[in-house]
Order: structure tokens, then C-alpha cells, then sequence
């Protein structure tokens, strides 16, 4: 694997194999890689020539601040982790490479409705970071394929959104969620759980199969109340949303029966940690 600090080398390095047709894929993550990471990395080594992965913690992206400085930082063992998944090239770039001219949104997103719910609802500004950072990015790597994970399903339609926005022509690539053992979705964020935490925190999954498993007979409200009780119940602190919504736009659904592809979002704080997690309810899985 290559390691490039800078956009001018790594471009450089690029360069040459864009021109001779060799295929790029992209993973952009914050580090404290795992599983999860580099499942994206297996896949865009199946369907490209070229892996590209980068590493920076983005801080336009975080709403609170405390959030970004708790942020785990494990550089080495990344290194190792990518090395031992055969990533072809890592991007570590500083906050200065990325933000020469500071980090100031120069570019409002048109983001519409999908900014105003849920992730964006709660982490107010936090889309417009994730584009500014990904947009940048794009631009410097300009990869064939962009990996993303489905443990960020909004995040997977907003970046849909700025490829339509910009005319990048990258395809998004959405993986699945790798889960640990006992179904708690990986995520840099378990770094900063205990033991006994990481094990309150199945209950996000156990709820959202819970969801999938009486959705055809049980209203949504009456679902969305049920799980939010035993989030509370099991050590959650305070629930951001519980929903079930339309799969293809994100919009809430009311009755129980529908012919849409429908998904359920969970936010919540466990001891100060914000976890995240979703699952389709009409796939087969
Ligand atoms: P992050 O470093 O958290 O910004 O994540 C980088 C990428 O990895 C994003 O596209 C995430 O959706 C994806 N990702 C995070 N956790 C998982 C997971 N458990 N399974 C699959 N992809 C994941």
C-alpha cells in the first residue's frame, strides 16, 4: 500500500493509471477502522483495478464539538488493518490539505427534504459537512466507484443526491451492515463503549428485527412506541428517533400495509455514546 499526505502526490500517482483505463474504487472513512471498513474495501477490490482509501476525521461534519474531539484516532493499527486487506493506495491527508482556505461552506447543498429528518433533523449543518468533505474528495480522487456503507442509509441518499447535484459521474456503491456477534452494527463509536454497554446496545438490533418481524401486522406508531419504551428501558438514555419510513426517500409511513420498500432508523445515546442503526424490512434477510 502507498501512503500520499498530499493531494498533488497522490493525483500524480493517479494520474497515469486513469489515462491507461485502469479503474478506481474510493472508500472515504474517519479511521478507527474495522470489519465494517474494510468490507467496503473488499468489495471495491472485487469490481476495481484500484482501491483508494482515505482516512480524515472531518471536523465540518460534526455538530458537537465534543463529539469530534472524542473522535478515536488508531492511525497505526489502520495501517496494519489496510495493509492486511491489500488497499492499494491510503490518502492521510491534514485538515490544512483538505480546507486550504478554512472551513467555511462556500457551497449550500440543495439537499431539500432528506436535510430536515432524522440524521438531519438531529445533527443540525451535519449533510452539508459530509457533502463539502465528500464533494472535495470526489474531486481530488475522481474514482469509476464510491463505496458506502448502508449503516449511514440517509448519508448513502444524500451522497446519491450531491452525485446528481455536481454530475460527478462516480457510481455509489452501497454495502451492507457488518454486524459483531451479537448484532451490535460496528461502528468507530463502540470504541468508547464498555462491556457491559456494547451489550445494552444489542438492543438497537434486537429492535429494529422486532420492527421487521410485526410490521405487517402492527401499526407504525404503535411499533415506534413499543421500541422506544424498551430502548429507555435497557439503559438508553434519550432516543433521537425511532422510524419507519419509506426506503426510497425516507419519508415516514403511517399504515401497515405497503406496497413501498420500507426501512427502520434508530438514534440513540447509550452513557453519551450516539448509536446508529437500520434494517430493511422487506428483504429476505
Ligand atoms: P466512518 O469512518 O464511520 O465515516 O465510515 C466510513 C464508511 O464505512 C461509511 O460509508 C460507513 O457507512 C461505512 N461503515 C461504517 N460502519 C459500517 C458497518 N458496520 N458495516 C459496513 N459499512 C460500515
Amino acid at each position: 500500500m502507498i501512503l500520499f499526505k498530499t493531494i498533488d502526490a497522490l493525483q500524480k500517482h493517479l494520474y497515469n493509471k486513469k489515462n491507461n483505463g485502469i479503474s478506481i474504487g474510493f472508500v472515504p472513512t474517519m479511521g478507527a477502522l474495522h470489519q465494517g471498513h474494510l468490507s467496503l474495501i473488499s468489495m471495491s477490490k472485487t469490481k476495481c483495478a484500484i482501491t483508494v482509501c482515505s482516512i480524515f476525521v472531518n471536523p465540518t461534519q460534526f455538530n458537537d464539538s465534543k463529539d469530534f474531539e472524542k473522535y478515536p484516532i488508531t492511525i497505526e493499527n489502520d495501517i496494519r488493518l489496510l495493509e492486511l486487506a491489500q488497499c492499494d493506495v491510503l490518502f492521510l491527508p491534514s485538515a490544512n490539505e483538505i480546507y486550504p482556505k478554512g472551513t467555511a461552506l462556500t457551497t449550500q447543498y440543495q439537499l431539500g427534504y432528506l436535510e430536515t429528518l432524522l440524521e438531519g433533523k438531529f445533527r443540525p449543518h451535519h449533510f452539508q459537512g459530509v457533502c463539502q468533505v465528500v464533494h472535495t474528495l470526489l474531486d481530488i480522487v475522481t474514482p469509476d466507484m464510491l463505496f458506502l456503507g448502508q449503516k449511514d442509509y440517509q448519508q448513502c441518499m444524500v451522497i446519491q443526491q450531491l452525485l446528481v447535484i455536481t454530475g460527478i459521474k462516480t457510481q455509489l456503491m452501497m454495502a451492507p451492515t457488518l454486524r459483531e456477534n451479537s448484532g451490535l452494527a460496528m461502528s468507530s463509536r463502540n470504541m468508547r463503549l464498555n462491556d457491559v454497554d456494547k451489550e445494552k446496545a444489542t438492543v438497537i438490533y434486537q429492535s429494529l428485527k422486532y420492527i421487521k418481524q410485526n410490521c405487517n401486522d402492527k401499526l407504525p406508531s404503535d411499533l415506534i412506541a413499543t421500541v422506544t419504551e424498551q430502548l429507555l428501558q435497557n439503559g438508553f438514555e434519550k432516543i433521537d428517533y425511532v422510524a419507519i419510513c419509506n426506503a426510497n426517500d425516507l419519508q415516514p409511513l403511517t399504515n401497515i400495509k405497503s406496497n413501498l420498500p420500507r426501512v427502520a432508523l434508530i438514534a440513540a445515546f447509550l452513557n453519551g455514546v450516539r448509536l446508529i442503526d437500520n434494517l430493511l424490512l422487506d428483504d429476505a434477510s
